[in-house]
């Protein structure tokens, strides 16, 4: 087989996915569907690569600047080039096209789905080889009704999960408060909670709020206040005990290095879709561990392709020792575009062996699945 992987069709879509409950956040509330893009890059072997564009319209803007980005603006600069040159394609993608790292997130992992199955290699490989074999998953508490929330923690915990995400700051403090006092006094020191704000505190007050919520132990406390309030950022990381985790304050290996020089939190969120790609995850890793910054793996709305990648890429990132939230899949979306979804056993998503991004993508479940809203 010629080594070249030439890049010779680009098939792009645009679907609309169901999802099973309502997702109250603070900001980009979701109720019914979310939209993905989805990319398939075929090579003059034919041999083929899956990419997905997750966006969301609060973080890194909405599927369809993703599906105009790659069918138009990226399209012929991804045909024709060999997929072994990853690096090469992006600084090319970062030329021809400001922002859109969900859409260059998408081509990157496409091209690393092609070089593992060239190779016969799973990605985590490619990206300096696994580390850890699964990753303990979070889910997150953002149900509008709690109860329904406790039910499935209830399940949740008998399958093995440990870890709990409670999204506060959109319903009143002293709600918040009683619901994180429900949880522990129903799984007590069982389960490890963390809470985020998705920006939703002003500056103003946020310490008195946040010394309330301290009472209860979680492991971080996310995004309190919005992204350019670093110095307020920075100042609840000192004022507090409870380690700060900047998400929206952190998209990229720039975001970080702000971070790290005015101290302005304890750990950071990594997401594919706000740095641009795997590659970009381990740069902005490495800064963070140089400053002694655990990640986390973070998620937008991604299905089983982006997912997959965020797994591969993980399992290859020692810092990132937080755990994900790669859930969607299994406990949102109603179905998923892969012919079986990544396994979770034990609370832990399990870091796929095959080759590639580790799935198997399926060209009927995509029709029968979701709604396709554009395809080119
Ligand atoms: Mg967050």
């Amino acid at each position: 087989m010629s080594r070249d992987l030439i890049i010779e069709h680009l098939r792009v879509v645009l679907i609309e996915s169901p999802i099973r409950m309502a997702r109250r956040q603070g900001v980009g509330d979701v109720g019914g569907t979310v939209k993905r893009v989805l990319l398939r890059l075929t090579t003059r072997e034919g041999v083929v690569g899956w990419g997905e564009a997750a966006p969301w319209e609060v973080f890194t803007g909405t599927a369809e600047g993703a599906f105009a980005a790659l069918d138009r603006t990226l399209r012929p600069l991804i045909l024709g080039h060999p997929a072994r040159r990853i690096r090469a394609l992006a600084a090319g993608l970062d030329r021809a096209l400001v922002g859109h790292t969900d859409a260059k997130a998408a081509v990157e992992m496409a091209l690393f789905d092609i070089v593992g199955h060239a190779a016969g290699l799973p990605v985590a490989d490619l990206l300096g080889g696994r580390v850890r074999d699964a990753i303990p998953l979070s889910f997150s508490i953002a149900d509008p009704d709690f109860d329904a929330d406790l039910a499935r923690m209830r399940a949740m915990t008998a399958q093995g999960h440990r870890l709990f995400k409670v999204k506060t700051g959109v319903r009143p403090h002293a709600e918040d408060v009683a619901h994180l006092a429900a949880i522990r006094s129903e799984f007590g020191d069982g389960v490890d909670l963390r809470v985020d704000y998705n920006q939703a505190l002003a500056p103003f007050g946020a310490l008195a709020r946040l010394r309330d919520v301290e009472a209860f132990r979680p492991t971080f406390i996310e995004q309190p206040v919005p992204r350019r309030h670093l110095d307020a950022l920075a100042a609840l990381t000192a004022a507090l005990d409870t380690p700060i985790l900047a998400d929206e304050s952190c998209f990229d290996a720039a975001d970080v290095m702000e971070v790290v020089r005015r101290q302005a939190a304890d750990a950071v969120s990594v997401k594919l879709m706000k740095c641009g790609g795997m590659l970009r995850a381990q740069a902005l890793m490495a800064i963070a561990d140089t400053a002694g910054l655990p990640g986390y793996g973070g998620t937008l709305w991604e299905g089983g392709i982006a997912l997959a990648a965020g797994t591969q890429m993980i399992a290859a990132t020692p810092g990132i020792t937080l755990g994900c939230e790669f859930y969607m899949p299994h406990h949102v979306l109603t179905e998923d575009v892969l012919e079986a979804p990544v396994p979770v056993r034990d609370g832990a998503v399990v870091v796929p062996d095959g080759p590639g991004l580790g799935i198997r993508v399926s060209e009927a479940a995509i029709r029968q699945n979701a709604r396709i809203l554009a395809e080119a």
